[in-house]
C-alpha cells in the first residue's frame, strides 16, 4: 500500500496551476486535458481519482496497463511509455491514443494490429526537440517526413506531437525546447496534411511551463498521486 496522499486535494491544485498557466499567456484553460499518470500507483488511489472526476489515465508499461484495464471500465487509457513491437497487440482496442510512435518498424506493426482489429490507432509522434543521446523519439527535422510515409498506413492516424524535457530542477530552463515543440507542431500543421490537433507535454515538475508554451494534453502522475515510492510488482 501507498501512504496517506489527498488526491482530491492535490488535483485541485493541479487544475489551478494549469488554469493559472493559462491565464498567464491568454488562453482557456478548457483547452487543457489532463492525464492522470497512474503507472506504479495502486487501484485504491486510482479509484480515489475516479470519484473526484478523472477518468483519463495513463499509463508507460503494457503489461501494467492490461492488468489494470478490466478493473476500469469507462476509463479512457493513454499509452505514453516506450512501446515495443511485441507488445501492440495488447494496446489494440484499449488504448484511446498512443503518445510515442518514434520509429518506422513500429508503425508497421501498429498498422498491422490495427487492420486486424479493424481499427485505427490514434497517435503522437514522439519527439527528441532536446537531441538527447540515448533518449527516444525522432529528432525534429526527421517528423516530417516520417509523417509523410506514415500518411499511407491506413491503420495509423497521426494526431500530434509529444515531448519529454530533459530533467532539470529549474523548469525554466525545459522552456526553451516546449517552445521549439510547438513551433514544430505549428509548421508540420501547416506544411503537411496532417491535422495536428494534440501537443502533449509537461509532467509534474513542468507542466505550467508547458502549458504556458502550449501544451494541450499534460501528463501528471506524481503532482497527482504522491511519490513512486512504492513500485507495483509486476505480476
Ligand atoms: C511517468 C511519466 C509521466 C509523469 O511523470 P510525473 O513526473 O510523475 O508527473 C509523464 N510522461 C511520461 C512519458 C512518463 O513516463
Amino acid at each position: 500500500m501507498q501512504g496517506k496522499v489527498d488526491v482530491a486535494f492535490n488535483l485541485r491544485l493541479v487544475r489551478q496551476r494549469i488554469a493559472e498557466a493559462c491565464w498567464r499567456v491568454g488562453r482557456d484553460p478548457r483547452e487543457v486535458d489532463l492525464i492522470a499518470v497512474t503507472k506504479a500507483v495502486d487501484p485504491e488511489r486510482m479509484k480515489q481519482a475516479l470519484a473526484v472526476g478523472l477518468n483519463v489515465f495513463g499509463e508507460s508499461r503494457v503489461q501494467e496497463l492490461v492488468r489494470k484495464y478490466p478493473d476500469f471500465p469507462g476509463v479512457r487509457w493513454h499509452f505514453i511509455g516506450h512501446l515495443q513491437r511485441n507488445k501492440v497487440k495488447y494496446l489494440a482496442g484499449r488504448v484511446e491514443l498512443v503518445h510515442s510512435l518514434d520509429r518506422w518498424p513500429l508503425a508497421l506493426e501498429m498498422d498491422r494490429q490495427a487492420r486486424r482489429h479493424g481499427g485505427v490507432f490514434r497517435v503522437l509522434v514522439q519527439v527528441n526537440t532536446a537531441r538527447e543521446s540515448g533518449k527516444f523519439g525522432l529528432l525534429p527535422e526527421e517528423v516530417g517526413g516520417f509523417l509523410r510515409e506514415v500518411a499511407g498506413l491506413k491503420g495509423l492516424q497521426v494526431e500530434g506531437l509529444m515531448v519529454m524535457a530533459p530533467f532539470s530542477s529549474d523548469p525554466e530552463e525545459v522552456r526553451p525546447v516546449f517552445r521549439e515543440t510547438r513551433a514544430l507542431f505549428g509548421r508540420l500543421a501547416r506544411e503537411t496534411g496532417v491535422t495536428m490537433r494534440y501537443l502533449s507535454m509537461g509532467m509534474s515538475g513542468d507542466y505550467p511551463v508547458a502549458v504556458e508554451e502550449g501544451a494541450n494534453l499534460v501528463r501528471v502522475g506524481t503532482a497527482i498521486f504522491g511519490p513512486r515510492e512504492c513500485m507495483l510488482k509486476e505480476g
